[in-house]
């Protein structure tokens, strides 16, 4: 067994990672946000998991953030718009040579998280599905698979054999940048427009002209950033997406319908910053963020 894990954020993903890793004898602590948190979760009597109709309850150590000792490996758990701030209260916790793993969806939280921290920063791009049907009790909704990966540091770390006792699948990859702008372009082709239509995945089957031109500018500005690769195909997995997906909320959906902010700024706000950057006018993917933060707007949720 190698050294302890820090799961910040005993939401979702966090709690799904930390109820496997310790039922398969790591040793991990949570840290929740403040005292009254933690009291919450010591009434909760632990963490709940339910998977395939089995409910199991653990009684993972947890420790309120202000009271939390040193931490040698963190798996940043929280939402995008949370990690800078949650990074900055870690910063002073965080032992020489940590590293921090950052779950978060989108770009541009994990280099405001990587400027705040003095930490070897892995990247990780997940397709696990997973959603809070009450306080600490973590439903897995869909099995998938997490890449990791440093661009900065191309050797795999040694917990990668925690991950493989605790069945998380997972792979080690050198281009996870590219897997995450992937991953964004396709969240971008997609998310909004069913929050703006607001149907299933499915319901874009009604839309292609509109989610091919999104496409096309999406293509555009992933070869504009040096990402060929995830450029590569977009389309078509965007469609194989929508009918794979057919019967599904988007997480972005959900968020909105509740009434829970998005991550639109990691999103939407991201690429359209990057287009800028690039000089490009990419007409279509503008017209979607105003509408889209209108909407926002007009239910009461923020923009960013
Ligand atoms: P979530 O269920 O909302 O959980 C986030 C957790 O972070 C909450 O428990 C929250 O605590 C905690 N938190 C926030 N700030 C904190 C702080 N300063 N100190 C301690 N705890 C703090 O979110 P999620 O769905 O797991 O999503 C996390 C990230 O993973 C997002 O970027 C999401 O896009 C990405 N992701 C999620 C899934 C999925 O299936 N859920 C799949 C792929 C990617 P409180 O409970 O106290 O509010």
């Amino acid at each position: 067994m190698t050294s302890r894990w820090h799961v910040l954020g005993a939401g979702s993903l966090g709690g799904l990672w930390a109820a496997r890793l310790f039922r398969s004898g790591c040793d991990v602590e949570l840290i929740l946000r403040d005292q009254q948190r933690l009291a919450d979760y010591k009434s909760a009597a632990g963490l709940t998991l339910t998977e395939d109709d089995q409910v199991n309850c653990y009684p993972i150590p947890a420790v309120a953030l202000d009271n939390c000792g040193p931490v040698s490996r963190l798996l940043l758990a929280c939402k995008a718009y949370d990690a800078p701030a949650a990074a900055s209260q870690l910063a002073p916790l965080l032992t020489a040579n940590a590293e921090v793993i950052l779950l978060q969806n989108g770009l541009g939280s994990q280099e405001r998280v990587a400027d705040l921290i003095n930490a070897r920063c892995i990247l990780a791009s997940s397709t696990e599905g997973a959603f809070r049907q009450a306080d600490f009790s973590i439903v897995y909704a869909g099995h998938g698979h997490t890449w990791l990966g440093d661009p900065l540091r191309p050797a795999p770390p040694s917990w990668l054999e925690d991950l493989q006792q605790s069945q998380i699948s997972h792979d080690w990859t050198v281009d996870i940048v590219s897997r995450l702008w992937r991953k964004l372009a396709l969240n971008c082709a997609i998310n909004p427009l069913t929050v703006l239509y607001d149907c299933r995945n499915g319901g874009l089957r009604e839309h292609t002209d509109e989610v091919a031109g999104l496409c096309a500018e999406l293509s555009q500005l992933l070869q504009a950033c040096g990402m060929p690769d995830a450029a590569t195909g977009l389309h078509e997995q965007v469609l194989k997406v929508i009918n794979a997906t057919a019967a599904n909320y988007s997480s972005m959906h959900q968020d909105v319908r509740q009434k829970r902010r998005t991550e639109i700024a990691y999103l939407m706000g991201y690429v359209c910053s990057a287009a800028e950057q690039h000089q490009l006018q990419l007409t279509q993917l503008n017209e979607l963020n105003t509408r889209l933060c209108h909407y926002l707007d007009t239910h009461g949720l923020p923009r960013h």
